[in-house]
């Protein structure tokens, strides 16, 4: 069963007349723990219709690229493994997905969707709610507490929305278990992208090709098990104290994964649950908290990827400060192309550009100086979108819009006042020095540069 918080009719239609129920899977790209697809399941069971799950290929999503569709195209490449395994048809077209949800909704006795909270997936969702004939469910599957359960508004901090998230918690570790179709869909005759011949695919996709394949990361659900395994077994209980040490690789690499949809947050909460370690609250603390108020701003406030989302407090002392003197100042293209006098800074952006992951502790850092060596905090605002978004394989996420907007003071408090940046929280080398070891980070990343 599904709780019904989970559960959400975008439109008011009737269901009618159709061949199978669809679930247009699109911000969850993963079989296991996904609810939505079994909501879609237990629906066609209990109609005895077969299921068809599609999803479209947006070659125009912003920031579409090499490195980005390649780790999605792997992830689905597994979906379609499952999906045959169970007996469902996988539809995969190069298509907006709103506009083939519409088109295969023609023979659906009702659609069902993942929920997504970015701008675009909720223009999609209201586009497909507006022109289909059937109604269209979605279904929260991406978090842990769905995100109305835990609030109804924008919050301040995580210290606001912990204890709204604590206290209904319990209520949704629930495990998922999927059942099974009792209807096969896979003669259905409907055409589909052979995904199967996943080098071809790729090949043929008109994205940004500048962007390489990140060398130390694979899509999928079962990549991203594994790599949780490894790190509960051998890294969860010194998290801690270990997490802000780029030199130390104590991190658990899950951000792409849950950025697709490959793996649940629910099953990644069970699966740290069940250990006895030490590092598994503040785990959960980023796992749940964090990740969790990020959605929250991303879902309260329409303009969470830009300057004007927020606080105002932040921007009026950001604007008071706008015109104070800076040492250095650089475009966009010497920070693309790590051309700062700081080789800190430019090991971290280098890490980012060619691994397409930069350590969590220096992505603060890097931020931070891009604030400071901007002409203005507007300008440096869209440089540190353009580039996450670009080149992170987690970027486009509410965690990277959130990450950007704290360090322009979102969800944090007002610091001694100080040029450039008033009293938005200012960090410096020294503070990079007193956690760990700057030059020995620079040295990896740049013999990694010169051996790739
Ligand atoms: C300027 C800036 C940009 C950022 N851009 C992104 C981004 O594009 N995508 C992204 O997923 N995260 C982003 N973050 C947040 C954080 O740095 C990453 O989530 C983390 O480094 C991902 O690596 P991991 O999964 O190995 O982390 P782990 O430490 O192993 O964390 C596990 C999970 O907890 C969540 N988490 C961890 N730290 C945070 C945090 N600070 N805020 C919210 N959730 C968190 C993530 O879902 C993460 O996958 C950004 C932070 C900053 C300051």
């Amino acid at each position: 069963m599904i709780q019904k918080e989970r559960i959400k009719f975008l439109n008011q239609k009737k269901e009618k007349n159709g061949d199978f129920i669809l679930y247009w899977m699109q911000s969850s790209q993963r079989t296991e723990y996904n609810h939505a697809l079994e909501y879609s399941i237990i629906k066609a069971n209990s109609l005895n219709k077969p299921l068809i799950v599609f999803f479209g290929l947006e070659e125009k999503f912003p920031n579409a690229n090499l490195r980005n569709f390649s780790f999605m195209l792997e992830g689905l490449y597994e979906v379609n493994k499952s999906l045959i395994g169970l007996g469902i048809k996988f539809v995969l077209w190069k298509k907006s997905p709103q506009i083939g949800a519409t088109e295969l909704s023609n023979d659906a006795i009702v659609v069902i969707v993942d929920k997504g909270y970015q701008r675009i997936e909720r223009q999609w969702r209201n586009y497909v709610a507006n022109n289909i004939e059937c109604p269209l469910v979605e279904i929260e599957t991406n978090t842990v507490v769905p995100i109305e359960e835990a609030s109804k508004k924008e919050e301040y901090s995580a210290a606001t929305i912990r204890p709204k998230i604590n206290k209904i918690l319990n209520s949704y570790l629930i495990p998922l278990e999927l059942n099974r179709p009792i209807k096969k869909s896979l003669s259905f005759d409907i055409d589909s992208l052979d995904i199967e011949e996943l080098d071809n695919l790729l090949k043929s996709i008109d994205v940004d090709k500048n962007v390489k394949v990140a060398p130390d990361l694979i899509g999928g659900t079962s990549e991203a098990k594994s790599h949780i395994d490894f790190f509960i077994k051998n890294k969860l209980d010194r998290y801690d104290d270990l997490r802000n040490n780029p030199n130390l690789d104590y991190l658990s690499n899950m951000s792409p994964y849950l950025h697709f949809g490959q793996i649940s947050p629910l099953f990644l909460t069970m699966k740290i649950l069940e250990t006895e370690s030490p590092g598994k609250e503040s785990y959960l603390e980023e796992l749940i908290v964090r990740r969790e108020l990020s959605i929250n701003y991303i879902y309260y406030n329409n303009a969470y990827d830009s300057f004007e989302g927020l606080p105002d407090w932040c921007k009026r002392t950001l604007e008071f400060h706008e015109k104070d003197p800076r040492e250095y100042i650089y475009s966009i293209k010497e920070f693309e192309n790590a051309k700062t006098h700081d080789p800190y800074w430019n090991a971290a952006q280098k890490e980012m550009v060619l691994k397409g992951k930069m350590h969590g502790y220096m992505r603060m850092y890097w931020g931070k100086k891009v604030i400071e060596w901007s002409n203005s905090p507007r300008e440096a605002y869209k440089i540190l979108i353009y580039l996450n978004d670009k080149y992170e394989l987690d970027g486009r996420d509410a965690n990277g819009y959130t990450g950007v907007a704290w360090c322009f003071g979102k969800h944090d408090r007002p610091w001694t006042e100080r040029n450039i940046f008033g009293n938005i929280r200012y960090m410096n080398d020294k503070g990079l020095k007193r956690k760990f070891d700057p030059d020995a980070y620079a040295k990896k990343i740049n013999e990694y540069t010169v051996s790739n």
